[in-house]
């Protein structure tokens, strides 16, 4: 179905119902009741034939636009509808093929470009369209790993590509297996992987305030994060160097996608016009507030976990969580928590994050937080385990 001319609310008809099922395949809608005229042949619309483009479809329309990136009106015009029908895609639904005429498009392109780029074979961006580059990636990967190298994604590939995805990534294939026996052991925080991202770095500096420079403190907090992790027994990675020219925010995602770790923590101080901002705030993937939002439901928890272990250790201002769709956050494969640690630019925030023992003190509250994470709830880390004073 192509859709010529364009459709707003107020509109029914069959392109209506189309819309509306395309939105509930997406989770931006949800499925309508079945009505008894509804004949359950391939002509049924699933009670929509008299679909109307009502406020619930206007809203999710908006929604989708904006996850997207489109302009944001409600309409569905050719454009919308395009993206509407990639967006459906998972990959292994269909066989995937390079074809000059007529690309293949869609969101299991996209993940198997990322997947392909994570193992290392260069495809160019991710951006959903099976070119040239792409398959040449492909047919390498198919190489190197001993299936046919016929360019198409079909069973045997997409198999391969789940299996290997989780392994054989960033060179260390025997250390990456024996992390992946460890994950299988348990709810326990040891044998956990986790990415320590201290935000910024080098000629990126962050934040700039009462003598103290973000990349500089993030860095110093990451390395008493790194070394209360080892000591449980997690397997903690660092994103960058002491002093090392921060990379981007793909980069550290695809970095993290590449360790398959199960958590990662990045670590930020915020800044404000105002000296009175002040205060710690905790984010996780989350593309809205409202019910149609995508987001990470254990990212949303680990973040509500830090934030509450922060507050209440630290006497800090509470800022609260919030679901965002920033870069590292909606690229890594795994839940991902941003920490803003205070305002730089606040003098009492400045004040607490020059101090090493606050500092200590966020540590411990940030694995606490992974403690109660993963441990079952029977289980919760009993009171006086770690010696962690509230700090005030
Ligand atoms: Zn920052």
């Amino acid at each position: 179905m192509t859709m010529q001319r364009r459709y707003r609310r107020g509109d029914t008809g069959p392109a209506v119902a189309e819309i509306r099922s395309k939105l509930v395949l997406l989770g931006l809608l949800p499925a309508g009741a079945p009505r008894p005229t509804d004949t359950g042949g391939p002509d049924d619309l699933g009670g929509y034939a008299d679909a109307v483009f009502d406020d619930s479809v206007d809203l999710a329309v908006r929604h989708f636009q904006q996850q997207r990136a489109m302009t944001v009106d409600g309409v569905v015009g050719p454009e919308t509808y395009r993206h509407l029908d990639e967006a459906r895609w998972r990959l292994g639904d269909r066989m995937l093929s390079y074809s000059a005429g007529h690309p293949t498009v869609g969101d299991d392109v996209a993940t198997l470009q990322q997947r392909l780029l994570d193992m290392g074979f260069d495809c160019g961006r991710v951006d959903g369209i099976l070119g040239p580059a792409t398959e040449l990636a492909l047919r390498e990967f198919q190489r190197n790993y001993g299936l046919g190298a016929d360019g198409t994604c079909g069973p045997a590939t997409f198999r391969a590509l789940d299996r290997l995805a989780r392994t054989v990534v960033g060179g260390q294939p025997h250390a990456m297996r024996e992390s992946e026996l460890l994950h299988r052991s348990g709810p326990s925080l040891a044998g956990k992987t986790v990415v320590i991202d201290p935000g910024h770095g080098g000629a990126d500096a962050g934040v700039v305030a009462h003598g103290l420079t973000e990349a500089e403190v993030m860095w110093d907090l990451a390395r008493r994060l790194e070394g209360r992790l080892s000591a449980l027994g997690v397997r903690a990675y660092l994103t960058r160097g002491p002093a090392e020219d921060g990379i981007g925010e793909e980069e550290r995602a695809a970095f993290a996608n590449a360790t398959d770790a199960d958590l990662v923590i990045s670590l930020h101080a915020d800044r404000n016009d105002s000296p009175r901002a002040a205060g710690v705030a905790c984010y996780y993937y989350g593309s809205g507030s409202d019910r149609y939002g995508r987001r990470s439901p254990t990212g949303e928890h680990f973040a509500s976990l830090v934030q509450r272990e922060l507050v209440a250790r630290t006497g800090m201002v509470d800022g609260r969580t919030h679901g965002k769709a920033w870069t590292l956050l909606r690229r890594t494969r795994m839940p991902a928590v941003r920490i803003e640690m205070g305002y730089l630019t606040n003098v009492d925030d400045a004040a607490r994050l020059a101090s090493s023992e606050f500092r200590d003190h966020a540590a411990e509250s940030v694995v606490v937080a992974l403690q109660r994470l993963y441990l079952p709830p029977d289980e919760d880390v009993p009171t006086g385990m770690l010696r962690l004073p509230v700090f005030t």
